[in-house]
Parts: C-alpha cells; structure tokens; sequence
C-alpha cells in the first residue's frame, strides 16, 4: 500500500464530462454539446493566430497589457483590474485557491457549472449547494445557505445548463446580503449572448466584494484556444495575480483573443443569430411537445416526460448523428441540452426531435 496520497478532498472530484464529439459509426455528425459558436471565431482572429506562429520561439507577455486594453476599450472597463486566464476556468481555479482551503465553505447552485465543485475540492473546501426555483438562480436560498465559513458564492448568470438568469436588481441584492468575507463570483460566460447586459460589470464597480468572469471560449469561438478574463477590484486582482503564473497565456492566445474581442461586427451577427435560430429552435420543439425555459444563451434546456424518455430521445438523436448533452449529472435527468448550431443544424435536430416525438422510430 502506497503512504503517497494527495491533499484532502482531491479523490472526492468526480472527473469533468466534458461534450462527447463523435459517434462511433456515424459520419457527418453535428456536435451540439459543448456551447460552441457554430461558425467559430471571426476571419481577423484566425488572421492573428496565423502570424503568431512567427512568434512560437519568444515567451509570451507576463502582463497582458496588449490584451487587458482591449478588453477594457471595447467594454468600457478599467483595463488595471483585468485578469487573464485559460479559460475562466482558470480565473475560477485561482479564486478558490487564493479564497478558499480547508474549512471554507464554497456556494454554488443545485444546477451549476461543474467546475465550481471541482475547483473547491481540489483546494481542500468545502462545496455547498443551495437549491434553485424551477431551474432559476434563488437568492434568498443562497443567503439562507451563507454561514461565518463562507468565502465564495459562484452564480453563473445566465445559468448553464438552464439558460435562465436572474435580473440585475437581484444580483445587487444578493451581493449585498453576503456575509462580510464572502466574494460574490458573477460568471458571465454566456452573457455576451444577451443584449443590453453588462455581465455584472457595473455590479463590480458599485461594490468592493464582486468579481465577475468572462470567457473567449463561447460567442468568440475559441474553445480550442482557453482564453477567459475576470474583473474586479483592485484588492482581488492583486491576489489573483500572485497566483497567477507568469505565462499562463500563450503570445498565439493572447493576440487572437485581442483581435477577436476588436471585431464587433462578428460579435455583433453572432449575437443575433444565436438569438433568432434559439427562438426558432425553442419554438419547433415546443411544437413537438418537448418544452423548454425562456433560454438567454446559446442553447436549449429541452424537457422530456421522464429521464427515460430524455435517455432515449439522446439515442435516437445520436442514430441521427447528433449530439446533444445529457444533464442527469446536474440534476436535470430528464432534460437534454441543446446548443443553438448553424440554421442546418436546428433543422435536422427539430426534425429528429419530432420523429422521436411522433414515434417514428
Ligand atoms: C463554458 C463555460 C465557461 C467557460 O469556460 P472556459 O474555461 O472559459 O472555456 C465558464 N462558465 C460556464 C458556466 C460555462 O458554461
């Protein structure tokens, strides 16, 4: 027997799952399970991407000034209190680990991003998880769930995988309720997706215990690539940049996250299509008797009758060679998320969706 064994708390992360992305058998198959930008990232961010390969021998920048700036102008932020990270997953890693070890307490959401537990464990935390209200954020259920151990609150916002949110009155509600050492972590991965919001920016600015997370990897299209971002106060950004590894963004990921974030117009007609198919896509399965909520991001929560209808309507999708996510792992057994694709895409999954409803199968 071996004496050699990890921190407490690491052998209790159940492994991340992530979208399966092929199907053994099955050629032209469409993946609609990861939230992916059908149409990937704009022509100017593949252009950059390209000519970082002339860069492959230097070290990258250790302060992502180049990048931060960017950011800041097309947002309107302080570019001082910007962070960049692989992916926000790293942004929320760094958060857990700078916040929270043995003995804290961690609150996330009965449907919530699987990452927040991940990360909590792996820092040796203690995750909490607080009930939702037919598949929405509860406020009042996480300031119930807050104790004197609480450090972090992760709320994503919209949610995944219920494509619901709460409004900005609510979110200022809660921040302001939180015990005094708790850091409220807004997670606006999809909120690119929704017109007119601001992902918590403004929410960071009015109070000292937000930070908010952002992300390149869903209507930027660089899921392959791991680039995300937080911003927050001065206070927190100072911690989280102690963490931080010098060169935790490749010179590749951080000159095409620039000039992607630089592309509005991309941005702009990603944003719009996304909304016009989800509509569509909502409304053709509600047709076939499959309901969903008002989803604010880029996919569907689709609900079946039960979690064996949900099961094998996901087989009869992949006959069709299309994958979607099964979300029994977050609770959600008898719903199939489905990621908003390409006009195509929405077609054949309405279309199978109906077969399996109409029971040709
Ligand atoms: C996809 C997603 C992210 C993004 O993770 P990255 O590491 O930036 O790719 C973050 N939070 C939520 C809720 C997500 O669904």
């Amino acid at each position: 027997m071996t004496k050699i064994a990890p921190q407490p708390g690491v052998m209790e992360i159940a492994l991340y799952q992530g979208g399966a992305a092929h199907i053994d058998g099955v050629a032209n198959v469409v993946k609609l399970s990861s939230n992916e930008n059908p149409f990937g990232p704009s022509e100017a961010a593949k252009e950059a991407f390209r000519k970082a390969a002339y860069e492959l021998h230097r070290y990258p920048s250790t302060d992502h000034a180049g990048l931060r700036n960017a950011i800041a102008e097309v947002h309107g932020l302080d570019a001082e209190r910007i962070v960049c990270g692989v992916g926000s997953d790293e942004i929320i890693a760094f958060l857990c680990q700078a916040y929270a070890g043995p003995g804290d307490e961690v609150i996330h959401t009965e449907h919530g991003f699987a990452m927040y537990r991940i990360s909590t464990l792996a820092n040796g935390a203690t995750p909490v998880e607080v009930p939702e209200r037919d598949r929405v954020t509860d406020v009042d259920a996480i300031l119930a769930a807050c104790t004197d151990a609480t450090r972090l609150v992760f709320l994503a916002n919209p949610n995944n995988p219920t494509g619901t949110m709460i409004g900005e009155a609510e979110l200022r509600r809660l921040a302001e309720g939180l015990p005094e050492r708790a850091l409220l972590v807004v997670d606006g991965a999809y909120a690119d997706y929704v017109e007119g919001y601001d992902g918590g920016a403004a929410l960071v600015e009015a109070c000292e215990n937000v930070v908010m997370t952002r992300t390149f990897s869903k209507l930027y299209g660089l899921g392959g690539l791991r680039v995300g971002w937080g911003y927050g106060p001065q206070h927190v950004v100072d911690v989280l940049n102690r963490v931080r590894g010098p060169f935790n963004l490749s010179h590749a990921a951080l000159v095409t996250a620039e000039a992607a974030v630089r592309d509005r117009a991309w941005a702009t007609r990603c944003r719009e299509d996304n909304a016009r198919l989800r509509g569509w896509l909502a409304e053709a399965l509600a047709e076939h008797g499959v309901p969903s909520d008002t989803s604010t991001a880029n996919f569907i929560l689709a609900r079946f009758g039960s979690p064996e209808e949900a099961r094998a309507c996901d087989e009869y999708l992949k006959s069709q060679g299309l994958i979607v996510r099964q979300v029994a792992g977050y609770k959600l057994p008898n719903c199939l998320r489905i990621t908003v694709g390409d006009e195509p895409s929405c077609r054949r999954v309405a279309h199978a969706v109906g077969q399996f409803k109409g029971g040709a199968r």
